[in-house]
């Protein structure tokens, strides 16, 4: 098909509730992505981070292979081996908690909120998040997402929210009364712009929520699965959650959503209390075991702190050139440049010019390359970047 058949079909038969770009993406292949048109585009804002070990990983696509011979889903009425295998790893590389396992990041936050409310109680039903948050598209998610841009013509939405200013400890004090059933907080904000939390605001959160028996959901579902460099970024700050959400990088490039909690907090959720029928289904739980054995073997946690401080270093240098960057702001490979006005020709030159990167919140460049990048592969997406803006 050329690219004009399949946007011609998308146009009779797609609901257009994206904003596309006018190309048809047919084949991935590590930091790489292909159109239809022949055209090679290094991508370095993968699946919206959700191809964080690169695209159609060997391992990955060698597990899903494996695992569809085998079995692709059975429901959650039996056991099965890659769903125990899979939570058991995460579990070991983070907080020790017990996992749900969902499709999707909104799903993850969904039964965070839901087990929150369950385990603290009827008489703590409110929950505090932080002002620029994402935390998803359904209507408690949503609801939590604190940004009135996302609210638009959805009112009314769930009560027993209230938003605070990010990084605002004395916000979030006079926000705590002990109706509060739980903080939820992305450690750096991303779809907000790459805002990180400062440590003592984390520590603080966590202090309130303790004397107020609330608790802390943190929301990985970028952040997570080594993005940051370490395997979720709360372990940058010294805090832990009481229940942790993940999605996007967990499954390589298939749809897998994650809920961790403490085992003593996972208690509260019965059966009856929250299902998923395609949650933790053989298919996904196979490939997401590959992700991390993939991380481990290729030691690409090391690689993501590494090349994080080049892509950095990289990009202050351009900052000396361009007085449109700002600054530029990030943990590992989530990394952001701010500028002083609109970015979004710019990712859309980028992309001419075949480099893929995002622009978010407007004036935010975000960059999130694959954790198997090399320097060449950055060297060359930041050169593009130089061109486009010296343009
Ligand atoms: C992408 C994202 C979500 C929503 O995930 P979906 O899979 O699109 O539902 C939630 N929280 C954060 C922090 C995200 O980046």
């Amino acid at each position: 098909m050329t690219t004009k058949e399949t946007i011609d079909l998308f146009d009779k038969y797609v609901i257009a509730n994206y904003s596309r770009l006018p190309r048809v993406i047919v084949k991935g292949e590590g930091c790489y992505c292909f159109d239809a048109d022949g055209n090679k585009i290094l991508d370095m804002f993968p699946g919206w981070a959700v191809s964080a070990i690169g695209h159609c990983h060997p391992k990955v696509v060698e597990a899903l292979r494996k695992q569809a011979g085998e079995l692709l889903h059975i429901d959650n009425t039996f056991y099965s081996e890659p769903q125990g295998k899979l939570a058991k790893l995460l579990s070991e590389r983070a907080f020790g908690g017990k996992c749900f396992f969902c499709n999707s990041g909104a799903e993850a936050n969904e039964a965070a909120l839901k087990l929150a409310r369950l385990h603290t109680g009827p008489e703590k039903y409110k929950f505090i998040t932080a002002e620029g948050s994402f935390h998803g598209r359904t209507l408690a998610t949503l609801t939590a997402t604190a940004q009135p841009k996302h609210h638009e013509g959805l009112l009314p939405l769930l009560p027993g929210f209230a938003y605070v200013p990010f990084n605002d400890i004395a916000a979030l004090e006079s926000a705590f009364s002990d109706e509060v059933a739980a903080v939820m907080v992305e450690p750096i904000q991303g779809e907000g712009g790459i805002n990180i939390a400062a440590k003592e605001y984390l520590q603080a959160i966590r202090r309130l929520c303790d004397e107020n028996a609330a608790l802390l959901i943190f929301d990985e579902v970028t952040t997570g699965i080594g993005r940051t460099g370490k395997w979720f970024a709360y372990q940058h700050f010294d805090v832990e959650p009481d229940i942790m959400t993940m999605a996007k990088a967990l499954g390589g490039g298939v749809a897998i959503g994650a809920m961790m909690a403490k085992a003593e907090v996972a208690a509260s959720l019965v059966p009856g209390k929250h299902a998923s029928t395609f949650g933790g289904n053989a298919l996904v739980c196979a490939a997401a075991i590959a992700v991390i054995e993939a991380i481990e073997q290729e030691n690409l946690l090391e690689n993501a702190v590494k090349l994080g401080q080049y892509t950095k270093d990289r990009l202050e240098q351009l900052k000396q050139k361009h007085a449109i960057i700002d600054s530029v702001r990030g943990v590992g490979l989530m990394i952001g440049v701010q500028l002083t006005s609109s970015g979004t020709d710019i990712a859309d030159k980028c992309l001419e010019n075949g480099l893929r990167i995002n622009c978010t919140q407007g004036t935010v460049l975000r960059f999130m390359p694959p954790m198997i990048a090399t320097k060449s592969q950055i060297n060359q997406a930041v050169d593009i970047l130089d061109t486009v803006l010296t343009e």
